[in-house]
């Protein structure tokens, strides 16, 4: 049969006439990513590309699913023979009970961003974290084990960034976010990696902090990486989330957002004189990740690179 590629965007709807909808669609569609928003994601890009080089003879495509529709959604995959997934805002968390297994770093880290379907089952995984820490390393030249972090953040993102820091044994791990209660809960499940002596002076290893200019003016002194892992940054009017006065050459800027190139942090970063990066790199990883985890093999990284 001839070619015909997936539509850009499917909804739930679509799941629910699957047959109808992707009569002629060919090869057929058994991988996408579940989000909602989701239509920026670029996970087809690189996912679609990898298959092309193993010549795996399925497709990838993108699925506008609300939460409401998550728990369903899940099951049409099953149902309709689906490889594979991965789950996007605001899915990461709540799908943990939504499946019939959940890998053991993935607990730990109290989010999932892959799902395979196995002999019927849906297991759960997470992949942002170890592609987090590859992308430091790439983008940077460091490990984590080196580094004093602060993260700004406590969705599914920032735990899997910060479960990967108190694994790797990061110097100092400072969380910083909106709701203050989700930083305080996430610092407390990372406690055990931070018992450990170090000499860091005045400040604490682990700590949660405010939301609040001051808060973060006094900590960037004590700070090597700062990880934006919330979504401002998705709108191109959003602002820096540190404001850029607060920035210092000495900081190496990470942003989990990669939406229209240069993000306003990089951008905030880049004007203050530190190394900055988008988080390309990391969608990059989880993505090659992810794919080792359907297919158990490894993933062509570069050609997904290219695909970028
Ligand atoms: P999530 O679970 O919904 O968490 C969002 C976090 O951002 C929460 O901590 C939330 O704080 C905070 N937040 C939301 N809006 C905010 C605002 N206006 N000001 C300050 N804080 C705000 O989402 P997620 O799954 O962690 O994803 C977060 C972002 O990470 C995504 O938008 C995506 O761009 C990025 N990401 C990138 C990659 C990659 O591969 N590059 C992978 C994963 C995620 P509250 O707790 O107060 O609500």
């Amino acid at each position: 049969m001839k070619k015909r590629q997936a539509s850009a965007l499917y909804t739930f709807g679509d799941l629910q006439n699957w047959r109808e909808v992707t009569r002629k669609v060919q090869p057929s569609v058994r991988l996408g990513v579940f989000g909602d928003p989701v239509a920026h994601s670029l996970s087809p890009k690189i996912q679609n590309a990898a298959l092309q080089h193993h010549k795996i003879d399925m497709q990838y495509a993108t699925f506008q699913i609300a939460p409401d529709e998550l728990a369903d959604g899940l099951r049409f995959a099953r149902e309709l023979d689906f490889v594979g997934l991965n789950l996007t805002v605001p899915h990461k968390i709540v799908a943990l009970d939504r499946v019939d297994g959940v890998d053991l770093t993935a607990r730990k880290i109290g989010a999932i961003n892959t799902v395979a379907l196995r002999e019927g089952k849906l297991l759960g995984f997470n992949t942002d974290a170890v592609a987090f820490s590859r992308a430091i390393r790439e983008e940077f030249a460091v490990d984590l084990r080196d580094l004093r972090v602060m993260v700004l953040g406590a969705g599914g993102a920032a735990r899997a960034i910060a479960t990967q820091c108190g694994m790797e044994g990061c110097e100092r791990l400072v969380i910083a976010n909106r709701t203050l209660e989700k930083a305080n809960q996430l610092v407390e499940q990372l406690r055990e990696y931070f018992v450990g002596p170090r000499v860091l002076g005045p400040v604490a290893r682990l700590q949660a902090i405010t939301w609040e200019e001051s808060a973060f003016r006094f900590q960037i002194a004590n700070i090597d990486l700062v990880v934006n892992a919330t979504p401002v940054g998705l709108n191109r009017t959003d602002p820096s989330p540190i404001p850029a006065r607060l920035l210092a050459p000495h900081l190496m800027i990470y942003d989990t957002v990669y939406a229209h190139g240069r993000t306003p942090f990089v951008t905030a970063g880049l004007e203050a004189g530190a190394r900055a990066a988008n988080g390309l790199s990391m969608l990059l990883h989880q993505g090659a990740l992810s794919f080792q985890t359907w297919f158990g093999r490894e993933a062509p990284v570069d050609v997904m690179r290219q695909a970028l």
